[in-house]
């Protein structure tokens, strides 16, 4: 499978090297050529399948310049982390199926692509005999799933930017008690959006790139969209009733638009009609959920929320959508890009038959968000964390009779415990892996929000 940019502008280029790229040279994002097609009796056939099998499966239909054996082995020990055996096991509460992502080792879902990354990143650059310095913004977990990614291997550095005060404790404590060698925490004096946007000019300036070997694991990467697919066709296997033109829907609690883009992804892989309707959840950032509605894609202010790593305006991975929905055009794609660069907004109301078809939205304020966590806990004892409470309040305002919703559980109620206190009056039982954790030992570097010192500070600290 060959890789191209959103923007047009790089030649094609095979699964690892996008990989290794990360964002592309031209400022755009990394697709597949074409997305592979799964029939009827493929997925049949998947069934029985664990989930590492089931990974492999669906991934080297998007790789084939890995061998089958590293391939399977990378996966197999990728998803070794996770503390249950389902790997995203899935459960039946009132009328949802829920997704639970939140099984490796930091508790939120990004851990499903970030193990996966890490070790493919370890696999490539010992073949290479070469080295790579990440860098990243995170705006809560993927922070935490990264370093967990990648701490202590040889060939890795890593350094992720988080906006200071802004992460919950403990997410917060998640990344900064990481101290291994090769692990650099940046508090940022300032918003998410503000550390992306310093990463994103850190990449575009690519003779820096080039000698730091600078590499993604923002959700940019394609290898992460990647692993994020498998979840969406497991749940496909599990929940429908495998008659014909049997559906699904899917209710995700979105920020990046990565999440979302994979089961996009998912829909068009599987057969026709699988996947019925994918439902985009927002907070009160509600960029997306005006953009589905409205055709309206105009940044606001970044708000502060109860579920932060959804706190985000301009979604990095959204291009990748516009660019299907310029029907594969780079260079109207580009286009577009550089006036919401330079405008902050662009009107796609044009766009709206096709973007309804693709995806159903709401956006849920606080107060409904804590409502919801009560109300779950109180019809049917289960504790939902924020995210996924805001995915759960918009799947109940379009849910349809009749066809099954699968909502994504992307974090682990415990790392959202004074929230879910607020709404429900006690604390969630706190996972093995979390207790003690905010009498650990700690390493941060508290920096000014300005691309000049923290590219020295990497300089300075790189591989
Ligand atoms: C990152 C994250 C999201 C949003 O996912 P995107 O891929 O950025 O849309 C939702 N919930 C949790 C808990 C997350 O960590």
């Amino acid at each position: 499978m060959q890789y191209l940019s959103t923007r047009g502008n790089i030649s094609p280029i095979p699964f690892t090297e996008a990989v290794m790229m990360g964002l592309a040279e031209d400022g755009g994002l990394l697709l597949p050529r074409t997305i592979p097609r799964i029939g009827c009796d493929t997925l049949q056939s998947w069934q029985q399948m664990s989930y590492p099998e089931l990974a492999f499966e669906v991934m080297s239909r998007f790789i084939d310049d890995i061998p089958t054996s590293d391939l399977r082995e990378i996966i197999n020990r990728s998803y070794s982390t996770f503390s249950h055996g389902d790997i995203t096991p899935l459960v039946h509460q009132g009328p949802y199926h829920i997704l639970e992502l939140f099984h490796g080792p930091t508790l939120a879902f990004k851990d499903v692509a970030l193990q996966f990354l890490g070790n493919l990143f370890e696999y490539l650059l010992q073949k290479n005999e070469s080295v790579l310095n990440i860098i990243g913004a995170t705006s809560g977990d993927t922070g935490s799933a990264a370093i967990y990614g990648v701490r202590g291997k040889e060939r890795i550095n890593i350094f992720i930017l988080h906006p200071k005060g802004r992460v919950s404790k403990v997410q917060e404590k998640q990344m900064t008690t990481v101290v291994d060698d090769n692990v650099f925490n940046i508090a940022i004096e300032g918003s998410f959006d503000d550390g992306q946007a310093i990463v994103k000019k850190i990449f575009t300036d690519i003779d820096f790139k080039n000698k730091y070997n600078l590499g993604a694991i923002n959700s940019i990467n394609w290898a992460r969209v990647l692993a994020q697919v498998v979840y969406y066709v497991y749940s496909c296997i599990h929940v429908t009733t495998h008659e014909k033109d049997s559906s699904v829907d899917f209710a995700i609690p979105t920020g990046n638009f990565g999440d979302i883009f994979a089961g996009y992804i998912a829909k068009k892989m599987l057969p026709p009609g699988t996947i019925r309707q994918l439902v985009l959840a927002t907070n009160s950032n509600d960029i997306l959920s005006r953009f589905v509605n409205d055709g309206d894609y105009s940044m606001a202010e970044v708000k502060i929320t109860s579920s932060p790593s959804m706190d985000i305006q301009a979604a990095s991975n959204f291009e990748r959508y516009l660019y299907y929905l310029m029907d594969s055009d780079a260079a109207k794609t580009k286009s577009l890009m550089e006036d919401f660069a330079k405008e902050g907004k662009i009107d796609l109301s044009n766009y709206q038959d096709q973007i309804k078809r693709d995806f159903a939205a709401a956006a849920v304020s606080e107060a409904e968000v804590s409502e919801t966590i009560s109300a779950f806990y109180s019809e049917y004892g289960y504790i939902l964390d924020p995210h996924t409470a805001v995915g759960i309040k918009a799947a109940e305002q379009v849910k349809a009779v009749g066809i099954p919703m699968v909502c994504l559980a992307t974090a682990h109620p415990a790392k959202f415990g004074d929230v879910v206190e607020a709404a429900i009056g006690k604390q969630p039982a706190v996972p093995e892996n979390l207790k003690g954790i905010t009498d650990r030992e700690s390493r941060c570097k508290v920096m000014e929000a300005d691309k000049t010192s923290i590219q020295d500070f990497l300089a300075e600290n790189a591989r």
